[in-house]
């Protein structure tokens, strides 16, 4: 794992997205010139141009998800009532709240992180720390909201000390994981960081060997991008993972931005 700092410090007031020199990098929210969507964003598929998508390697063996059961026409209360109370795995243990997901039901676009870190488990909400504020003005930065898209994790309970989510654990969440995805049925799925991405994928790749490139996942588009709590830390990948949702814009017919700030 490269990140590890999700818990780190105090929340500060805002985060600012580097000014850009050129169109790879994160543009901050007053440069964005996208238009604000407002209510559930339309997306114009139809004029999207069509992305090159690289088949995923299958997995040796059998897949995680072979053996999860498709739950006719699941909904996410539904699949957040079976959760219920969980004590499936060890990290029911030490967390507060189950952080289930949040965002649009109906989402074209679905942003997969790792699991809870601190701030998340005391509010039982995904990604409103230090790095779900970057994730914010990502969002923001496409034009979007978070309430239009939805964002869940490949763990429901905070990992303690903030380690990475281990197999069993993995393996035991990660049904609810699929379940959400096939109710929310989205376009186009986002894992953000190498945890998520290597659970859907069922590889152990390392993630800058695919990071930003359209993959195919279950008859879905899946792309990994970077964690916003490693761009925390390396600021720099900040332009790889503006190019990466540059290229989701694109797939879900959102307008680029015009033009960006030069330094
Ligand atoms: N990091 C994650 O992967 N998920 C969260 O919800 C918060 C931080």
């Amino acid at each position: 794992m490269f990140y590890r700092d999700r818990a780190a410090g105090s929340v500060p007031r805002s985060i600012a997205l580097p000014v850009v020199s050129d169109a790879s990098s994160l543009p901050t929210a007053e440069e964005s010139s996208l238009p604000k969507p407002k209510s559930k964003v339309q997306m114009p598929f139809a004029t999207a141009p069509v992305a090159r998508v690289t088949s995923v390697m299958a997995p040796a063996g059998p897949s995680l998800f072979e053996s999860i059961e498709k739950v006719k026409d699941d909904t996410l209360p539904r699949i957040r009532e079976d959760l219920g109370d969980c004590t499936r795995c060890k990290l029911h243990k030490g967390r507060n709240k189950i952080v289930f997901g949040d965002g649009n039901p109906n989402a074209d676009l679905v942003f997969i992180g790792e699991g809870p870190g601190a701030d998340e488990d005391m509010q039982g909400l995904p990604f409103v720390g230090r790095a779900g504020k970057l994730l914010t003005t990502m969002i923001e930065a496409m034009g979007l909201q978070r309430k239009d898209v939805y964002i869940c994790n490949v763990v429901k309970c905070r990992p303690p000390q903030n380690r990475a989510p281990e197999p069993d654990e993995v393996q035991t969440c990660s049904p609810y994981l699929l379940r959400q995805i096939d109710a929310i049925n989205p376009k186009v799925l986002v894992c953000l960081g190498a945890v998520a991405a290597k659970t859907l994928l069922e590889n152990t790749r390392g993630i800058s060997q695919f990071r930003g490139e359209w993959l195919e996942w279950r008859g879905r588009k899946l792309m990994a991008t970077f964690h916003p709590a490693y761009l925390l830390r390396n600021p720099n990948a900040k332009g790889d993972v503006w190019k990466d949702l540059q290229k989701v814009m694109v797939e879900l017919g959102l307008p680029l931005p015009k033009k960006t700030k030069s330094s």
